[in-house]
């Protein structure tokens, strides 16, 4: 669904950040120009200003946060400032956010110089699975992380299965499930800290389909299509394996893979149909 807007400009910040200490000892003026992307349609049909976001308090707070530290990039304030916004306003999911110093310490004319990002809620869903040692635990203790992650927001968490090993290297038993979340934090840094939850768990990489006391795998994220040497979403081979359609249908059928464009509904059933052998139990 598109978003509405609502477009703060050029608001007036004096405050110390620079890379010269002559301008952390000075100041100088800063103008903040943002756009936070929302749904404006039940503040709009009932006058409720609680269903919106207060502009006013966006201002104050955007005052307080760039005024409340010396930074010495503006890189770093439209950084911090756009995930704290993020963090405070709930109804904002996405935000342009320019910070403009005008002032800056360049010796030939100019007009302004500025920094401008992007930021904003994703949604990802990621499979999880055990098959060693306490694996209630490890997956109670996963998706606590998870939800304490100050970045991470688990919205959904999926039945868990008790499903067969897959790919023929791994023995016993795999309990799995799948869990939807919003996020502040790109990809690769969202695997970086899965990476880290597995750790944790004791999870050692030896054998590709091992055993394993945790894996924790980004089956979706958006609609993005990613292929780097450390990530490929969607995940590679999540089309053939029940076990983590199965949960991730549960959760969320109706949305669609973005490359076949097929819903999960549609992908599990046509696994079902075609598949000899069924890994859940
Ligand atoms: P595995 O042993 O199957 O858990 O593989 C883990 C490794 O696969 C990680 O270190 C990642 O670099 C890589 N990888 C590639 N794509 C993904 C993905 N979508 N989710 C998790 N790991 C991935």
């Amino acid at each position: 669904m598109e978003f509405d807007k609502i477009r703060i400009e050029n608001l007036e910040i004096y405050a110390y950040h620079g890379v010269f200490p002559d301008e952390n000892e000075k100041g100088q003026k800063f103008f903040l120009n943002a756009i936070l992307y929302t749904h404006t349609r039940k503040a709009g049909k009932s006058d409720d200003l609680t269903l919106s976001t207060n502009y006013g308090e966006v201002c104050e707070f955007m005052n307080t946060y760039v005024t409340g530290r010396v930074c010495k990039l503006l890189e770093t304030v439209a950084e911090g400032l756009a995930e704290a916004v993020l963090l405070k306003f709930p109804h904002v999911a996405k935000l342009l956010l320019e910070i403009r110093k005008p002032d800056a310490p360049i010796a030939i004319p100019f007009e302004s110089v500025s920094v401008q990002i992007e930021r904003g809620w994703h949604t990802a869903y990621i499979a999880f699975g055990s098959n060693m040692g306490n694996r209630d635990k490890y997956i109670e203790e996963a998706i606590r992380k998870i939800k304490e992650h100050a970045l991470c927001n688990a919205t959904q968490v999926s039945s868990i299965l008790r499903t067969e090993p897959y790919g023929g290297q791994a023995e016993g038993e795999f309990l799995n499930g799948v869990l939807e979340m919003k996020t502040l934090l790109p990809p690769e840094e969202l695997l970086e800290v899965l990476n880290q939850i597995e750790a944790e768990a004791g999870r050692e990489r030896t054998v590709h389909w091992g055993s394993r006391t945790l894996d924790l795998d980004i089956l979706l994220y958006d609609e993005e299509v990613i292929s780097t040497p450390k990530l490929t979403i969607p995940h590679i081979d999540m089309e053939n394996r029940d076990f983590v359609l199965e949960p991730l249908c549960e959760i969320a059928p109706f949305i669609r893979h973005p490359i076949t464009h097929k819903t999960i509904k549609q992908i599990l059933d046509e696994l079902k149909a075609t598949q000899e052998t069924y890994a859940i139990k």
